[in-house]
C-alpha cells in the first residue's frame, strides 16, 4: 500500500489539501484529528476535565470509534453516533489538544490509524503521522504557513460555518494549541527528519495542491 503522510500545525490547510489529493489519486483520506476530537467530545459529555489524564484514561474503555468512508468523505462514529458536525467547533479543538497529550489516549488510537494504512492507499493528515503512526510512509509532507495566514484561513472557515469568532480569538487559540501540541512529551507535533517541507503562506489552494502533487510525483517516481 502507498501511504502519504501530511503533518503540520493547525490551519495550514492539511485537511483541504489531503482531501483534494485523495480525490485526484483515488486514495482514502484519513483525518486523524477527528479521532482526538471525538475522544474530546466524549470526555466533555462525561464532564471530565480533559487535562486530567487519570480520569480521561478511565473513560477510554467506554469509547468505541469507527471510521467510514463514502465518496471520499470520512464519517466518525462515536459509540454508534455520527459526530462529524459536533467535533468541528473551537471548543472541541481545545479538548482534542488537551486529551491528545495523554499517552493512553495516543495508544488507544494507534492501531485504528495503523490498520487503515495497512489495508488502503491513504493520505493521512495529523501531527505525528510521519514520525509515529506511519514512519515508513513513502511520502511525507510537512505543510506549514505563517501564523497570520493560518489564522485568517481558519477564521474564514469558522465564519462560513456560522461560528461567532474574532480573528484575534482564532489566532490566540491556534497559537495556544500549536504550543501544546509541539511541546508535549509524547508524539509532539514536529517535522519528521525525512519529511519534505511545503510552506504555503504565499500559495493559494490550487498552488498548494500542485506543489504537493509535484512532490508526490517526484518521490514516487511518477
Ligand atoms: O487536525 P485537527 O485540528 O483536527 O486536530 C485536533 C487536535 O488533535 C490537534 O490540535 C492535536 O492536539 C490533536 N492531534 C494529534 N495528533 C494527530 C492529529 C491531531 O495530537 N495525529
Amino acid at each position: 500500500m502507498i501511504n502519504i503522510a501530511i503533518d503540520g500545525p493547525s490551519g495550514a490547510g492539511k485537511s483541504s489539501l489531503a482531501k483534494a489529493l485523495a480525490k485526484k489519486l483515488d486514495y482514502i483520506y484519513v483525518d486523524t484529528g477527528a479521532l482526538y476530537r471525538a475522544v474530546g467530545l466524549f470526555v466533555r459529555s462525561k464532564e471530565v476535565e480533559p487535562t486530567n489524564m487519570a480520569e480521561v484514561e478511565k473513560l477510554l474503555p467506554l469509547i468505541s470509534l469507527e471510521l467510514d468512508y463514502e465518496n471520499g468523505v470520512q464519517t466518525v462514529y462515536l459509540n454508534g453516533e455520527n459526530v462529524n458536525e459536533k467535533i468541528r467547533t473551537p471548543e472541541m479543538s481545545m479538548y482534542a489538544s488537551a486529551v491528545s497529550a495523554h499517552p493512553p489516549v495516543r495508544t488507544f488510537l494507534l492501531d485504528l490509524q495503523k490498520n487503515i494504512a495497512k489495508k488502503h492507499n491513504v493520505i493521512m493528515d495529523g501531527r505525528d503521522i510521519g514520525t509515529v503512526i506511519l514512519p515508513d510512509a513513502q511520502v511525507k509532507i510537512y505543510l506549514f504557513a505563517d501564523n497570520e495566514s493560518r489564522a485568517k484561513r481558519r477564521y474564514e472557515e469558522l465564519l462560513q460555518k456560522g461560528e461567532k469568532v474574532t480573528l484575534e480569538s482564532v489566532l490566540e487559540e491556534m497559537n495556544l494549541r500549536d504550543h501544546n501540541d509541539s511541546t508535549r512529551k509524547t508524539a509532539p507535533a514536529v517535522q519528521a527528519p525525512d519529511a519534505i517541507p511545503l510552506n504555503n503562506s504565499q500559495l493559494d489552494f490550487e498552488g498548494t495542491v500542485d506543489a504537493a502533487l509535484e512532490i508526490i510525483g517526484k518521490v514516487l517516481g511518477k
